[in-house]
This record gives structure tokens, sequence and C-alpha cells, in this order.
């Protein structure tokens, strides 16, 4: 299916909606039924049909046949956040005494549920690096259940070679579900290479302007159907319709971001990377890069997100040069307009800053819409004070 056609058209049915362009928000809680013989059947499968908007609604139907298709998926769920697609997914597949291996250091609350939450109920994950296929082998017990991943993860882009894990899990009868939010379906199609579950944090790049978060999963029909039966209807974590309605509007100019974003990124590393007060850059599109092969292999692009490793002394240094810069903001998450970057000194008590970890003098870095001239010209002034 082209991608043209996926963001502008499919699941789009203008007669129903006064032939308006744009899709309309169906802002209900209830829908009305004619006949007892439609009721029992909306109860007896309630992703049949409009009953209640915890359950399913038309202008989210209309984003999850839009998010299905771009990730070449039978079905998706759209979720009130990333993190709730991580936690639907996974509760919804796990019973007491099951046990799962997931990629060492995946996103924050993906371990807080895995390491806080999941335990008070008997289900237990032992964490690998993934850059080995024989660590998974050697972690998967006979109660396995899920093997988790996140390629590339954040601040040191770690990958796992996703074809060579599906087809490992497979042959155990193990589910496997990916985090994508760094590369979007766009530029990494992880049900291609067989994995079962892709979810992504649509906050990021799909919503793509800072002002909603949200989250997406998708899957062959049965999974999505089990997700959202014994998961996502029970937590009402479904997202609500105006914010489906943002991603809507997001998704139109998907493809034009992420080009602009990639072509601008290329040009800020490549003026780093000759910078004298930067170490190195962490990127899984750089020449450097350790698995750069795989990168190449499975991800038809990468953009936006990179580490950069300052040559800085001390944790004032680095706070000096973080406020200096008049247009990267300090903020958490990315994937909206604007540029940001956040320290790992920023989390940190001064006393423990210690120049010889490299850690320490790490930064993450996200290109927004901006001109690249315009970047650049940012962070040279402010590497000045380093
Ligand atoms: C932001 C993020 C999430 C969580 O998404 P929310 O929408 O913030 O809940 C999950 N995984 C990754 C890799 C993320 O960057």
């Amino acid at each position: 299916m082209e991608i043209s056609y996926i963001l502008n058209e499919l699941g789009e049915d203008r007669e129903l909606y006064f032939n308006a362009v744009a899709p309309p928000i169906i802002q209900t809680s209830n829908f009305v039924f004619n006949s007892f013989a439609d009721l029992r059947g909306a109860f007896a499968d309630e992703m049949s049909t409009y009953i209640y908007s915890r359950g399913i609604n038309p202008t989210v139907d209309i984003l999850r046949k839009k998010l299905a298709a771009l990730d070449g998926a039978e079905d998706a769920l759209v979720l009130n956040s990333g993190a709730s697609a991580i936690f639907c997914a996974v509760l919804a597949l796990v019973k007491s005494s099951d046990h799962i291996v997931s990629v060492e250091k995946p996103y924050t609350w993906a371990w807080k549920m895995f390491d806080n939450i999941l335990p008070r109920f008997g289900v237990n994950t032992t964490y690998v690096d993934g850059t080995r296929i024989e660590n998974f082998e050697v972690a998967i017990r006979p109660e396995t259940r899920i093997i988790y991943l996140e390629s590339p993860n954040t601040l040191m882009y770690d990958l796992q070679d996703l074809e060579a894990i599906a087809t490992l899990a497979k042959s155990l009868g193990i589910i496997t579900i990916i985090d994508n939010s760094y590369c979007t379906p766009l530029y990494q199609k992880p049900h291609s290479f067989g994995i079962d579950l892709s979810l992504q944090s649509a906050t990021k790049y799909i919503g793509g302007h800072s002002d909603t978060v949200a989250g997406v999963l998708t899957g062959s029909k049965k999974l999505i159907k089990q997700i959202f039966d014994e998961q996502a209807l029970n937590t009402g974590s479904l997202i609500p319709p105006f914010n489906a309605w943002l991603l809507l509007r997001g998704l139109r100019t998907l493809p034009m971001r992420l080009d602009r974003i990639t072509r601008s990124t290329m040009v800020v590393i490549d003026y780093l990377k000759l910078h004298p007060k930067i170490d190195r850059i962490i990127f899984p599109f750089s020449d450097d890069f350790p698995q750069l092969t795989l990168a190449r292999k499975q991800m038809t692009g990468a953009c936006g997100l990179f580490t950069i490793v300052l040559k800085a002394e001390s944790h004032a240094q680095i706070e000096k040069f973080t406020f200096t810069l008049k247009h990267f903001l300090v903020a958490v998450s990315w994937g909206g307009h604007e540029s940001l970057i956040l320290p790992q000194a920023g989390g940190m008590d001064p006393k423990d800053f210690d120049p010889t970890i490299e850690r320490h003098r790490m930064a993450r870095v996200f290109i927004g819409l901006e001109d690249a001239d315009y970047l650049i010209k940012d962070l040279g002034q402010a590497l000045e004070v380093l």
C-alpha cells in the first residue's frame, strides 16, 4: 500500500460526514442501539461495533487503520500513552510464574513495570545485552513468555538483530514485542522481520508537535483483540477522540518531517564531529557506529536523536554550556518541532560528577524542524564556554 494513500485516504469515508476533508472528532461517550439483536451482538464482541468510547470510537478507528497499514500489520490499538502501550501489551500476555527476557536498559517505564509491578504478580524479568543473540538463548527458560526489545534504545542506540530473535522466539512459542519509537514504521518495519507486536510512543514523531501524549500498538488481529479484551478495555487505556484527531493531523506531514529532520541531523552531526570540544557522537548511521551493518540491514533511516560526548571538566561547565544554548530547549521527550538537549549531568548531584566517566559528559540531542544553520550557529556559540 502506498504511503500517500495511507496518510491521505485510507479509512476516510467523507460521504459519512458532509464531504468534510478533515475527519470529524466524534466526541461522544455513548452510542445508541435500535434493536435487542444489535445490543446482544455488541455485548458479545465489544470490538465489533460502537457501544461506548472506552472501547472503540469512529475517529480513533480512522487512525487505527492508518497506523496498522503503516506498520504492515493486521490491526492496531491507539492508547493514552506509549507507557500504556507497553503496559497493556505485556500485562495482557502474562500470568503468574511466567518469565520475560528484556533487552537491558529499556525505556524507564518499561523497566519500572518489569522491576516494580510485575514481580508483585509472580512475573520476573531477566535483562540481557541485546547485541548478541547468544545472550537471549542463554536467558530463555521453559516459562519464558515474552521477549521484549527496544532497537535502537536511547543514549547508546544499541540494536538487536530482529530477524534472528524473531526466528528464535517463534521456534519456542515466545511472543516478541519491540519498542519502535526511535524509527517509526517509516524507518523500520518490525513485522517484516517476524516480530509479533510493535509499539511506539506516538507522542514523539506521529504527533510531532509536542501537544499530545499517545501510544500505538500493532500486530495480528488475534493478539490485538486479546490485548483489547483482556487489558485495554479494563484499564480504560484507549485514546480519546480529540487526541486521536491530533495524531491524524500529525500523520499528514510525518514523511516530510522525518525527511527534513534526517537532512538537518546529518548536517549538524557533520559539524559536531569535527568540533574540538566534542569527544564523539553516538548515532546508528555514523561511520564509526559498532552495529552500522545491522543498522543498514534493518533500518531504512535514522534521524533526530543522537548522543554527544562533551570535552568538559566540570558539572558547572556542562550547565553553563546547556543554558548558553538559545534555541535548544532543556526538556524530556522528543519528536516535536523543537530541538532539545538533555545532558546526563542535569540529573546528577554535582558532587558525583566525574569527568573520567564518559557517561557523565553525555548529552542527548534532538534535532527539530528549525534550519540546520540556525542550530549550528547556536551550538557553536555555546560550545565556546567549554
Ligand atoms: C517516550 C518514550 C516512551 C513512552 O511514551 P509516552 O508517550 O511518553 O508514554 C516509550 N519508549 C520510548 C523509546 C520513548 O522515547
